[in-house]
Protein backbone atom coordinates (compact mmCIF):
# COMPACT_ATOMS: atom_id res chain seq x y z
CA UNK A 1 0.00 0.00 0.00
CA UNK A 2 2.81 2.48 1.12
CA UNK A 3 5.32 1.23 -1.49
CA UNK A 4 1.92 1.64 -3.96
CA UNK A 5 2.05 5.30 -2.95
CA UNK A 6 5.46 5.98 -2.87
CA UNK A 7 5.53 4.84 -6.33
CA UNK A 8 2.48 6.95 -7.21
CA UNK A 9 4.71 10.14 -6.60
CA UNK A 10 7.87 9.32 -8.20
CA UNK A 11 5.44 8.78 -11.35
CA UNK A 12 4.03 11.85 -10.66
CA UNK A 13 7.15 13.60 -10.05
CA UNK A 14 8.33 12.23 -13.48
CA UNK A 15 5.37 13.28 -15.51
CA UNK A 16 6.31 16.66 -13.77
CA UNK A 17 9.71 16.99 -14.77
CA UNK A 18 8.93 15.89 -18.58
CA UNK A 19 6.10 18.47 -18.57
CA UNK A 20 8.53 20.97 -17.56
CA UNK A 21 11.06 19.84 -20.03
CA UNK A 22 9.24 20.17 -22.33
CA UNK A 23 8.03 23.41 -22.22
CA UNK A 24 10.34 26.18 -21.12
CA UNK A 25 7.68 28.75 -21.28
CA UNK A 26 7.99 32.02 -20.45
CA UNK A 27 8.70 31.99 -17.02
CA UNK A 28 12.47 30.60 -16.94
CA UNK A 29 15.27 33.81 -17.32
CA UNK A 30 16.63 35.30 -20.48
CA UNK A 31 20.31 32.87 -20.24
CA UNK A 32 18.52 29.93 -19.68
CA UNK A 33 16.20 30.75 -22.93
CA UNK A 34 18.79 31.29 -25.01
CA UNK A 35 20.88 28.20 -23.92
CA UNK A 36 17.75 26.74 -25.57
CA UNK A 37 18.57 27.77 -28.64
CA UNK A 38 22.38 27.69 -28.23
CA UNK A 39 21.56 23.71 -27.66
CA UNK A 40 18.82 23.58 -30.32
CA UNK A 41 21.20 25.14 -32.85
CA UNK A 42 24.15 22.63 -31.85
CA UNK A 43 21.75 20.05 -31.96
CA UNK A 44 21.13 20.94 -35.63
CA UNK A 45 24.38 21.55 -37.21
CA UNK A 46 25.64 18.49 -35.81
CA UNK A 47 22.87 16.39 -37.54
CA UNK A 48 21.14 15.30 -34.09
CA UNK A 49 18.18 17.13 -34.07
CA UNK A 50 15.65 15.35 -31.10
CA UNK A 51 12.87 17.45 -32.76
CA UNK A 52 10.75 17.90 -29.41
CA UNK A 53 7.10 18.88 -29.02
CA UNK A 54 6.00 17.50 -32.31
CA UNK A 55 3.08 14.89 -30.60
CA UNK A 56 -0.51 14.80 -30.42
CA UNK A 57 -0.14 15.28 -26.68
CA UNK A 58 2.33 18.44 -27.34
CA UNK A 59 -0.29 19.85 -30.13
CA UNK A 60 -3.10 19.21 -27.01
CA UNK A 61 -1.59 20.66 -24.25
CA UNK A 62 -1.01 23.64 -25.79
CA UNK A 63 -4.32 24.36 -27.70
CA UNK A 64 -5.67 23.71 -24.13
CA UNK A 65 -3.17 25.48 -21.99
CA UNK A 66 -2.40 28.43 -24.29
CA UNK A 67 0.76 28.81 -25.86
CA UNK A 68 3.83 29.33 -23.63
CA UNK A 69 6.74 29.87 -25.64
CA UNK A 70 10.17 30.68 -24.41
CA UNK A 71 11.33 33.08 -26.92
CA UNK A 72 10.45 35.59 -29.75
CA UNK A 73 12.41 35.12 -33.19
CA UNK A 74 12.33 37.29 -36.24
CA UNK A 75 14.27 35.97 -38.98
CA UNK A 76 14.02 36.00 -42.39
CA UNK A 77 11.56 34.26 -44.94
CA UNK A 78 14.61 32.20 -46.81
CA UNK A 79 13.31 28.61 -46.87
CA UNK A 80 16.47 27.75 -46.58
CA UNK A 81 16.13 29.41 -42.59
CA UNK A 82 13.64 27.51 -40.72
CA UNK A 83 13.67 28.54 -37.58
CA UNK A 84 11.67 26.18 -35.76
CA UNK A 85 13.98 23.38 -37.08
CA UNK A 86 17.42 25.14 -36.79
CA UNK A 87 17.17 25.80 -33.21
CA UNK A 88 15.36 22.33 -33.07
CA UNK A 89 12.86 22.93 -31.43
CA UNK A 90 8.68 21.90 -31.46
CA UNK A 91 4.63 22.95 -31.47
CA UNK A 92 4.50 26.10 -28.83
CA UNK A 93 8.44 26.93 -28.21
CA UNK A 94 9.33 29.93 -30.33
CA UNK A 95 7.05 32.86 -31.79
CA UNK A 96 8.39 33.44 -34.71
CA UNK A 97 8.33 36.34 -36.99
CA UNK A 98 9.68 35.70 -40.71
CA UNK A 99 9.19 38.53 -42.99
CA UNK A 100 11.86 38.95 -46.11
CA UNK A 101 14.97 40.35 -44.94
CA UNK A 102 14.01 40.80 -41.32
CA UNK A 103 12.61 44.29 -41.12
CA UNK A 104 10.93 45.39 -38.42
CA UNK A 105 8.01 47.76 -40.28
CA UNK A 106 4.86 48.24 -38.27
CA UNK A 107 3.12 44.78 -38.77
CA UNK A 108 6.71 43.20 -37.28
CA UNK A 109 6.71 45.54 -34.35
CA UNK A 110 3.07 44.53 -33.50
CA UNK A 111 3.96 40.92 -33.80
CA UNK A 112 6.92 41.12 -31.95
CA UNK A 113 5.06 43.44 -29.13
CA UNK A 114 2.89 40.07 -28.80
CA UNK A 115 5.35 37.83 -28.09
CA UNK A 116 7.46 39.99 -25.81
CA UNK A 117 4.52 41.91 -24.19
CA UNK A 118 1.91 39.60 -24.34
CA UNK A 119 3.38 36.15 -23.95
CA UNK A 120 6.54 37.48 -22.30
CA UNK A 121 9.19 35.79 -23.14
CA UNK A 122 12.39 36.76 -22.13
CA UNK A 123 14.15 36.85 -24.97
CA UNK A 124 14.08 38.39 -28.25
CA UNK A 125 16.37 37.54 -30.82
CA UNK A 126 16.58 39.20 -34.32
CA UNK A 127 18.28 36.93 -36.63
CA UNK A 128 20.06 37.34 -40.06
CA UNK A 129 21.49 35.26 -42.41
CA UNK A 130 24.10 34.98 -45.42
CA UNK A 131 23.51 35.42 -48.46
CA UNK A 132 19.93 37.17 -47.62
CA UNK A 133 18.77 38.14 -51.13
CA UNK A 134 16.70 40.92 -49.76
CA UNK A 135 19.98 42.60 -48.44
CA UNK A 136 21.83 41.73 -51.74
CA UNK A 137 19.08 43.32 -53.49
CA UNK A 138 19.10 46.76 -51.42
CA UNK A 139 23.22 46.41 -51.73
CA UNK A 140 22.91 46.02 -55.82
CA UNK A 141 20.02 48.86 -56.28
CA UNK A 142 17.98 46.51 -58.14
CA UNK A 143 14.88 47.18 -60.16
CA UNK A 144 12.16 45.73 -58.17
CA UNK A 145 8.56 45.12 -58.75
CA UNK A 146 5.07 44.83 -57.24
CA UNK A 147 5.52 45.73 -53.38
CA UNK A 148 9.22 45.17 -53.02
CA UNK A 149 10.90 48.57 -53.44
CA UNK A 150 8.71 49.38 -50.20
CA UNK A 151 10.18 46.29 -48.19
CA UNK A 152 13.81 46.70 -49.96
CA UNK A 153 13.72 50.69 -48.90
CA UNK A 154 13.62 49.70 -45.42
CA UNK A 155 16.89 47.93 -45.54
CA UNK A 156 19.01 50.28 -47.30
CA UNK A 157 19.87 52.47 -44.33
CA UNK A 158 21.50 48.86 -43.25
CA UNK A 159 23.82 49.39 -46.58
CA UNK A 160 24.07 53.11 -45.93
CA UNK A 161 25.42 52.17 -42.78
CA UNK A 162 28.04 49.54 -43.65
CA UNK A 163 29.29 51.46 -46.34
CA UNK A 164 30.20 53.99 -43.58
CA UNK A 165 31.35 51.73 -41.66
CA UNK A 166 33.60 50.17 -44.46
CA UNK A 167 33.93 52.78 -47.24
CA UNK A 168 35.96 50.42 -49.20
CA UNK A 169 33.98 47.63 -49.46
CA UNK A 170 31.91 46.01 -52.65
CA UNK A 171 30.34 43.39 -53.43
CA UNK A 172 30.63 40.39 -51.11
CA UNK A 173 32.39 42.21 -48.88
CA UNK A 174 29.59 44.82 -48.59
CA UNK A 175 26.92 42.34 -48.61
CA UNK A 176 28.19 40.66 -45.78
CA UNK A 177 28.57 43.67 -44.04
CA UNK A 178 25.28 45.08 -44.59
CA UNK A 179 23.80 41.97 -43.70
CA UNK A 180 25.06 42.69 -39.78
CA UNK A 181 24.27 46.21 -40.32
CA UNK A 182 20.80 45.04 -41.05
CA UNK A 183 20.19 42.97 -37.86
CA UNK A 184 21.42 45.63 -36.13
CA UNK A 185 19.12 48.11 -37.58
CA UNK A 186 15.98 45.78 -36.76
CA UNK A 187 17.34 46.26 -33.25
CA UNK A 188 17.74 50.00 -33.63
CA UNK A 189 13.76 50.01 -35.24
CA UNK A 190 12.68 48.21 -32.48
CA UNK A 191 13.98 50.33 -29.27
CA UNK A 192 12.85 53.21 -31.35
CA UNK A 193 9.77 52.38 -32.61
CA UNK A 194 8.09 50.77 -29.67
CA UNK A 195 8.09 52.24 -26.00
CA UNK A 196 6.91 48.32 -24.93
CA UNK A 197 10.35 46.78 -25.96
CA UNK A 198 12.34 49.50 -24.20
CA UNK A 199 10.46 49.77 -21.39
CA UNK A 200 10.69 45.16 -21.23
CA UNK A 201 14.26 45.32 -21.47
CA UNK A 202 14.73 48.62 -19.22
CA UNK A 203 12.85 46.73 -16.22
CA UNK A 204 14.95 43.52 -17.11
CA UNK A 205 12.25 41.38 -18.35
CA UNK A 206 13.65 41.36 -22.21
CA UNK A 207 16.98 40.75 -23.33
CA UNK A 208 17.02 41.36 -26.75
CA UNK A 209 19.80 39.99 -29.35
CA UNK A 210 21.08 39.67 -31.99
CA UNK A 211 22.30 36.50 -34.42
CA UNK A 212 23.55 35.95 -38.20
CA UNK A 213 22.62 32.38 -39.43
CA UNK A 214 24.92 30.48 -41.48
CA UNK A 215 22.80 28.99 -44.43
CA UNK A 216 25.65 26.58 -45.12
CA UNK A 217 26.73 25.53 -41.40
CA UNK A 218 23.71 25.52 -40.19
CA UNK A 219 25.54 27.30 -37.51
CA UNK A 220 23.97 30.55 -35.97
CA UNK A 221 26.85 33.39 -34.73
CA UNK A 222 25.67 35.31 -31.33
CA UNK A 223 26.21 38.92 -31.63
CA UNK A 224 24.51 39.74 -28.30
CA UNK A 225 23.19 43.04 -27.69
CA UNK A 226 22.69 45.93 -29.61
CA UNK A 227 25.96 47.86 -29.37
CA UNK A 228 24.34 51.28 -28.73
CA UNK A 229 21.22 49.71 -26.45
CA UNK A 230 21.77 51.75 -23.50
CA UNK A 231 21.20 54.89 -25.84
CA UNK A 232 18.47 53.86 -27.78
CA UNK A 233 16.75 53.04 -24.34
CA UNK A 234 17.10 56.55 -23.00
CA UNK A 235 17.19 58.89 -26.56
CA UNK A 236 14.63 57.06 -28.60
CA UNK A 237 13.31 60.21 -30.18
CA UNK A 238 16.34 60.39 -31.67
CA UNK A 239 16.10 60.49 -35.59
CA UNK A 240 19.07 58.14 -36.04
CA UNK A 241 21.69 57.24 -33.52
CA UNK A 242 25.14 57.07 -34.85
CA UNK A 243 26.53 54.18 -34.85
CA UNK A 244 30.42 53.95 -34.55
CA UNK A 245 32.23 52.21 -37.22
CA UNK A 246 34.05 50.29 -34.45
CA UNK A 247 31.18 48.21 -33.51
CA UNK A 248 30.77 47.25 -37.57
CA UNK A 249 33.48 45.24 -38.59
CA UNK A 250 34.24 41.65 -36.33
CA UNK A 251 32.03 42.22 -32.97
CA UNK A 252 35.60 42.25 -31.03
CA UNK A 253 33.86 43.41 -28.04
CA UNK A 254 30.91 41.45 -27.65
CA UNK A 255 31.80 38.03 -29.95
CA UNK A 256 29.94 35.59 -27.85
CA UNK A 257 26.49 37.54 -26.78
CA UNK A 258 27.88 37.48 -23.31
CA UNK A 259 23.65 37.57 -22.86
CA UNK A 260 23.88 40.99 -22.06
CA UNK A 261 22.27 41.47 -18.84
CA UNK A 262 19.46 43.60 -19.25
CA UNK A 263 20.49 45.48 -16.20
CA UNK A 264 23.02 46.67 -17.47
CA UNK A 265 21.05 49.00 -19.97
CA UNK A 266 18.35 49.70 -17.05
CA UNK A 267 18.51 53.23 -16.68
CA UNK A 268 15.54 53.17 -14.29
CA UNK A 269 14.65 56.32 -13.31
CA UNK A 270 15.14 57.83 -17.36
CA UNK A 271 11.59 56.38 -18.07
CA UNK A 272 10.37 56.83 -21.42
CA UNK A 273 11.54 60.37 -22.34
CA UNK A 274 8.38 62.18 -23.65
CA UNK A 275 8.44 63.05 -27.12
CA UNK A 276 6.47 60.48 -28.95
CA UNK A 277 8.88 58.01 -31.41
CA UNK A 278 9.03 59.84 -34.38
CA UNK A 279 7.53 57.40 -36.82
CA UNK A 280 4.35 55.66 -37.12
CA UNK A 281 4.04 53.40 -34.19
CA UNK A 282 2.03 50.31 -34.84
CA UNK A 283 -1.65 51.19 -34.56
CA UNK A 284 -3.19 47.97 -32.81
CA UNK A 285 -2.50 47.64 -29.22
CA UNK A 286 -0.17 44.63 -28.88
CA UNK A 287 -3.36 42.30 -26.82
CA UNK A 288 -5.53 42.62 -29.70
CA UNK A 289 -2.65 41.43 -32.51
CA UNK A 290 -5.38 40.20 -34.36
CA UNK A 291 -3.22 37.19 -36.58
CA UNK A 292 -1.53 36.04 -33.25
CA UNK A 293 -4.55 36.22 -30.73
CA UNK A 294 -4.63 32.56 -29.60
CA UNK A 295 -8.80 32.31 -29.38
CA UNK A 296 -8.85 29.92 -26.38
CA UNK A 297 -6.62 31.59 -24.16
ZN1 LIG B 1 17.04 36.67 -46.42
Amino acid sequence: MKHGYLRSLILLFAFCGTAFASSAGPGIPADEAVKLLKDGNARYVAGQPTHPNLTSERRAETVKGGQHPFATIIGCSDSREPLELIFDQGVGDIFVIRVAGNVAGPDELASIEYGVGHLNTPVMLVLGHTACGAVTAAVQNAKLHGNLPFLINQIKPAVAKAKAWTPTASGEELIAKSIKANVWLTMENMFRKSSEVRELVKKGKLLVIGGLYDLESGKVEWLGAHPDQAKLLTAPAKAHVQMKPKHAPAPAAAPEAAPAKPEAADQGSMVAPAPAPPVESPAPAPAQAPHAAPAHQ
